[in-house]
């Protein structure tokens, strides 16, 4: 491919307008921390029971509690907060909306349904297709 070509095709490159760019920065915002605020009330619970039954390691468990918090969110959420940062990466060098596989739009109701996602419909498709 030519250099004219390729900034061809970044031209087709759909760029998100000033208010779509706040949109998902907003939105992505705040489900990471509503993740980040689950996960720690988690925490609190588990500890208040340990409070009660073991006191003797409360002090061990505190201060452990900061490095284990990572490992303490369950899978799914820890996959989640990973996918939101990485959206939220891609938003900050204006990739956001890129399909990872064809470079094609995702489309912004897409976007909108699900802000972390990396692929297009179609290229989404092909993977389940694949997958099953
Ligand atoms: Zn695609």
């Amino acid at each position: 491919m030519g250099k004219d070509s390729v900034v061809m095709v970044r031209c087709l490159v759909m760029k998100l307008s000033e208010k779509n760019h706040t949109y998902f920065l907003q939105k992505l915002s705040k489900q990471r921390a509503k993740l980040v605020k689950g996960a720690s009330d988690t925490i609190a619970n588990d500890l208040s029971v340990i409070d009660g039954e073991l006191a003797d390691t409360i002090d061990r468990s505190t201060v452990e509690t900061e490095r284990s918090f990572m490992l303490r969110l369950r899978e799914r959420e820890r996959k989640l907060i990973n996918k939101i940062d990485e959206a939220l990466s891609r938003l900050n060098k204006d990739e956001f909306g890129q399909c990872e596989e064809c470079g094609d739009n995702i489309g912004l109701e897409r976007l909108k349904a699900r802000p972390v996602a990396t692929l297009c419909i179609n290229c989404k498709e092909d993977e389940e297709k694949r997958e099953s």
